[in-house]
């Protein structure tokens, strides 16, 4: 598809950040191209809008910046799946570990429901262990998770094999 190549180029790295030895991914100057980012959120749209999908979960912080425009254009509801302490409202939370220590991701009771058939929306999959815990929360609620996209993987960090059996659809497979 010829339009990978403008969003990929879209995308920025930052070495050494936030520590030294790390390339970052920048999406924010692909927000900046208003072409690019429309065309990554129509390839979403083209692929899901026909999946009859009820939920589009969008993982902080940048999950939601592509979660809800994909979510209104296929008619499904948003989600956000935060950080501890951020939902006013009665939460589950799912622990995640991190490279040192630990992370848990909290999403509000009654927002998901079971039957929900819901597609999870991050930028980037690096190990996975972000995903695979929103993938935890939307199951304990027996929801459906038909797929996991997101515009970036790392692919050499196996992130993909930590999902299972879940499907992940990604735009653009970076070093
Ligand atoms: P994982 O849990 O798969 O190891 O890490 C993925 C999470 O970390 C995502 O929420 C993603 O936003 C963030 N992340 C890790 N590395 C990068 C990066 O290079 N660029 C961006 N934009 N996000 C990253």
């Amino acid at each position: 598809d010829h339009r990978l190549l403008r969003i990929a180029s879209a995308i920025r790295v930052i070495p050494d950040f936030p520590k030294p030895g790390i390339m970052f991914q920048d999406i924010t100057t692909l927000l900046l191209d208003p072409k690019a980012f429309r065309d990554t959120i129509d390839m979403f749209v083209e692929r899901y809008r026909d999946k009859e999908i009820t939920v589009v979960a969008g993982i902080e912080a940048r999950g939601f910046i592509f979660g809800p425009p994909i979510a209104l254009a296929i008619g499904a509801k948003f989600v956000p799946m935060r950080k501890p302490k951020k939902l006013p409202g009665e939460v589950i939370s799912e622990e995640y570990s991190l490279e040192y220590g630990t992370d848990r991701m909290e999403m509000h009771v009654g927002a998901v429901q079971p039957g929900d058939r819901v597609l999870v929306i991050d930028d980037l999959i690096a190990t996975g262990g972000t995903l695979s815990a929103a993938i935890r929360l939307l199951e304990r609620v027996g929801a459906e998770v038909v797929e996991c996209a997101c515009v970036i993987e790392l692919p050499e960090l196996k992130g993909r094999e930590r999902l299972g059996e879940r499907p992940l659809f990604v735009l653009v497979k970076a070093a």
